[in-house]
């Protein structure tokens, strides 16, 4: 029988989702309130959906509090808006600099732009935020007609250091394990950040 996954309430708007389709808090010695995306810190958890509209009205209305019995620490909205977005695009880097390190990733426009002319899997590319708009935009058409995913999320500079290289303004994902993976971190952020409905 397939496992039926644990189930909890969003403090922001009271749907309950599976464990995984939401966000896990818990309080850490000294109360301070703790995004845990993995999923894994021991102790109670508090929930809310992958949106920070959830989030923004769970803090707001001091649920975290209600929850753990007693004052929270670092449990204002803006701090744990920032802090969740902090630690989804940190997690979206390591797995870039996971799939560079089993030699999956290519970067510069021309090389990722060849790639996806020949028909080379490219499964995600990352496109630096400040890239010229130009060439951002027609990395992205070659991008989108070979199917893959874009993601416009970091700088020249944060792309670069994580593929341990000077500025890059390209990088792309070739086929392999970590596409999947990748793009439920990559869609989990993108959920996040917009505010999207639950
Ligand atoms: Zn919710």
């Amino acid at each position: 029988m397939p496992k039926v996954e644990p189930q909890r309430s969003c403090l922001g708007c009271g749907v309950v989702k599976d464990k995984s389709e939401l966000l896990r808090f818990v309080l850490a010695p000294d109360r301070t309130l703790v995004p845990d995306l993995k999923g894994k810190l021991p102790g109670r958890g508090a929930y809310t959906c992958i949106n920070k509209t959830c989030l923004q009205s769970a803090a707001a209305r001091k649920q975290f509090a209600r929850t753990f019995k007693g004052e929270v620490k670092d449990a204002a909205a803006d701090h744990l808006l920032l802090q969740v977005s902090t630690l989804f695009a940190e997690r979206i880097l390591a797995y870039l600099a996971l799939a560079n390190k089993a030699g999956k990733v290519i970067s510069g426009s021309d090389m990722v732009m060849d790639a996806c002319k020949k028909g080379h899997q490219v499964g995600i590319v990352f496109v630096a935020t400040d890239i010229s708009v130009d060439i951002g935009q027609k990395v992205l058409d070659y991008a989108r007609q070979c199917g893959a995913e874009c993601v416009t999320l970091f700088d020249k500079d944060r792309l670069g250091a994580v593929l341990g290289k000077g500025l890059r303004s390209v990088a792309a994902v070739q086929g392999s394990g970590f596409i999947k993976v990748m793009q439920q971190e990559i869609r989990k952020y993108r959920n996040f950040a917009d505010g999207g409905v639950c």
